[in-house]
């Protein structure tokens, strides 16, 4: 089996226990471990896989909580940096007209700092980068680029999501497009959200958006979409793999088990050229990363609701 490398951030998510008011109103926020990159290494590991996150918190309280957390999810986390640099936070809450309220305090994630020694471990394994805060600068996005060369150079599999957040980018999207673009271009899988589809190739329709992110130079593209299910595309297949019918109480991470659990099941695979060539084994894969995707929603919160193996074999 191949290790699945995941590479960005891991941070705090306070999240407003009372929602429908603003933050300058919220009171009381609940703690929780967030961070893309590490909710799908941490899916991984929770589905018997060989994870390692690769990213940076402080010498905190919340940078151990975070690492301690990782840890008892079986995550190996001995790549990871701590900094004198604060753990970064996010607060969150759901004002009254349903829009999300952000505040985003950076901090320790943009401290990772290049570690040479890594390129020797990524050779013949699958290395995911997960975005979010890696295109905000800092250290981090200096490594975040040569980890790209690095994994190329060393024949790795590269998985990439750019996990676009609105609230980070307002007025600067293009400038995001620009910066995902190297990574789409290297990447034999990539998992994009429909608004992230549309925005990074400036087509509306799925089929187009594909077409033009296949051009960049990604094989197998997997769009998510909700509760439909997962549009798949590569030059074997072009399709939806719907969804599985659950009764979803909170979206959160419903995206990083399922890009986890695609990956879990690539990392069994000897033959990777196969993937693209036949449609059906992928299909298999997309159908069940759906069912990851659809029990995660099924509970609050990211890493406490990715299901087990055996919760994926019984549904
Ligand atoms: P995230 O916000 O975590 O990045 P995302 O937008 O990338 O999420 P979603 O499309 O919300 O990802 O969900 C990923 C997968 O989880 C979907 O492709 C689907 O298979 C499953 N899923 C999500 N929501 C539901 C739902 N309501 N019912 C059933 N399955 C769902």
């Amino acid at each position: 089996m191949k290790n699945v490398f995941c590479i960005g951030e891991l941070l705090i998510d306070f999240v407003a226990e009372k929602q429908g008011s603003d933050l300058s109103k919220a009171n009381n926020f609940t703690k929780k471990a967030g961070g893309a990159p590490a909710n799908v290494a941490s899916a991984i590991a929770k589905l018997g896989g060989k994870s390692f996150f690769i990213g940076c918190v402080g010498k905190d309280p919340f940078g151990t909580f975070l690492i301690n957390t990782l840890t008892e999810g079986q995550v190996d986390v001995s790549l990871s940096q701590r900094s004198d640099t604060f753990t970064t936070l996010a607060f969150v809450s759901i004002a009254e007209d349903g829009e999300r309220d952000f505040v985003f305090s950076r901090g320790a994630d943009k401290e990772l700092k290049y570690d040479r020694r890594l390129s020797k471990l990524f050779k013949d394994h699958i290395v995911h980068f997960g975005a979010a805060t890696s295109f905000l600068g800092g250290y981090l996005e200096e490594a975040y680029s040569l980890y790209l060369q690095e994994a190329v150079s060393n024949n790795s599999f590269i998985s990439f999501d750019p996990n676009f957040r609105a609230d980070l980018w307002k007025g600067t999207e293009a400038i995001f497009v620009q910066k995902c673009i190297p990574f789409i271009e290297k990447s034999h899988l990539c998992k994009f959200s429909l608004e992230e589809a549309q925005l990074l190739s400036g087509k509306e329709n799925l089929e187009e958006a594909c077409a033009f992110l296949h051009k960049l130079g990604s094989k197998i593209i997997t769009i998510t979409l909700g509760g439909e299910g997962t549009y798949l595309s590569t030059p074997a297949v072009k399709k939806i793999i719907p969804s599985i019918k659950v009764s979803p109480i909170d979206t959160t991470g419903a995206g990083d088990a399922f890009i986890g659990c695609l990956l879990k099941q690539i990392a069994l695979t000897t033959k990777l050229d196969t993937l693209t060539s036949g449609s059906e084994p992928l299909e298999n894969m997309v159908q069940q990363a759906n069912k990851a995707g659809a029990i995660t929603t099924t509970n609050y919160g990211a890493i406490e609701s990715l299901p087990t193996q055996q919760q994926l074999n019984q549904l």
